[in-house]
């Protein structure tokens, strides 16, 4: 595996491995791998002939007050990690490799950033969506892989790519979870014994939501209310910022079930804000 760190560095290897009629997958990161991460690039490595994996902690997507300096970084790790998927390039960019020190270009998926994370990450997505398009303009891919955990993200980074016309096929890959349910994230890190332990229960209410879905609830309101119950009780250490019943790709709130419904929830358990969701009707099939 090579490591690049100069952005006209990749863009020559990949314009050779163009010209040979390869096909190039990118899956972009940000490190502090684990399993998650690894399905994807078994993916990329299953369905290309050049694995270009982008490790970039990007700046820009970190709000005020958010954890951009705390958060976990370990490149010999990945390093290794990476190397064991049979990665081709770890593309390793610095921060002044990225930006340069007058950017003045940022991309916006008007409407799907509103909702969900949106409301209390307000430029959360305007700095995913930067740079991922950097990303997809210096790497050229033919396909890039991103995690159903982030479904937000993936949904708006499909509607960019859409929207503007970006000749690169977004691959949205199945949440990878922790033997007690907990969606994998770098982040896991953060919780303490205890809150690790409740944080399980995050995914059991996503669960039990479903359940009741299967039994024929159809109210959003009755469901909710449940699992707010559920996490007061199983995680006294969490803080909610949201729970919601929305549509898998227009990202609206439902009030009723009817067709596509996917729950989604954040949640602060000490220093770690997580995420996870769960469809709770219909298919993600885009
Ligand atoms: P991150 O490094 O957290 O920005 O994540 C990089 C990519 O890995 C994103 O496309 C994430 O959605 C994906 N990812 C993170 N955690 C998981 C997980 N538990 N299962 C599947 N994909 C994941």
């Amino acid at each position: 595996m090579e490591q690049i760190s100069v952005i006209s560095q990749i863009q020559a290897r990949v314009q050779k491995a163009r010209q040979e009629g390869k096909v190039i997958s990118l899956v972009p990161t940000m490190g502090y791998f684990h399993e998650g991460h690894l399905s994807l690039m078994r993916y990329a490595r299953k369905h290309s002939d050049l694995v270009l994996v982008s490790l970039f902690v990007n700046p820009t997507q970190f709000g005020p007050g958010e954890d951009f300096e705390a958060y976990p970084r370990d490149l010999e790790r990945d390093k290794k990690l990476a190397q064991e998927q049979d990665v081709d390039i770890l593309f390793t960019p610095g921060k002044e490799e990225m930006y340069l020190l007058n950017h003045l270009t940022y991309v916006r998926v008007d409407k799907l950033d509103k909702f969900l994370c949106g409301r209390s990450r307000p430029t959360h997505f305007q700095g995913v969506c930067t740079v991922v398009l950097k990303l997809f303009n210096i790497c050229q891919p033919d396909f890039a892989v991103f995690g159903q955990k982030d479904w937000q993200q993936l949904i708006i980074i499909k509607k960019m790519v859409e929207d503007l016309n970006v000749g690169v096929k977004v691959v949205g890959h199945p949440i990878v979870r922790e033997p007690d349910g907990l969606a994998m994230s770098s982040r896991n890190v953060y919780l303490s014994k205890e809150e690790r332990k409740q944080a399980a229960n995050i995914y059991q209410g996503l669960l039990l939501a479903k359940k009741l879905v299967e039994q024929g609830e159809v109210e959003t309101s009755r469901i909710k209310e449940r699992v707010q119950n559920f996490y007061q009780e199983q995680i006294p250490l969490g803080k909610l910022d949201y729970l919601e019943i929305v549509h898998p790709f227009e990202l609206t709130s439902l009030e009723r079930i009817e067709d596509k419904a996917l729950m989604a929830v954040a949640m602060q358990v000490g220093k770690a804000r997580l995420i996870d969701n769960l469809l709770l009707r219909g298919s993600l099939d885009v």
